[in-house]
């Protein structure tokens, strides 16, 4: 892995670096009940492609274009929709510190 993989999409060439106004803290809840906080660093490396859906706000398809990714990857991705639309919730979620007024986008 690069330094500068895309966080979204692992593409090898990330070309901008968005630093979260506000660390998101989100929770994940497993069937078992297992409860998960994920605390992210609020900085997140994005390819021009995802740079273009983050500005946009557009987050649904910046989920869609990760899961895309995850899956050519090779990843676990669920294939029931509703696993598919817990993890894509989850994920926009986590994305959508990066709408939160007071983000900055630095070049790499
Ligand atoms: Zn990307």
């Amino acid at each position: 892995m690069s330094m500068n993989t895309c966080d979204f999409c692992a593409f090898p060439f990330a070309k901008w670096l968005y630093l979260a106004a506000e660390r998101p803290l989100v929770g994940l809840v497993d069937d078992e009940g297992q409860g998960l906080l994920l605390d992210d660093d609020g900085r997140w490396r994005a390819c021009a492609t995802c740079s273009s859906y983050v500005d946009r706000r557009d987050l649904m398809d910046l989920v869609e274009h990760s899961l895309e990714a995850m899956r050519t990857a090779g990843a676990p991705v669920p294939t029931d929709p509703e696993g598919l639309a817990q993890l894509g919730l989850f994920m926009a979620a986590r994305y959508a510190a990066l709408t939160i007024p007071g983000t900055r986008k630095l070049p790499l």
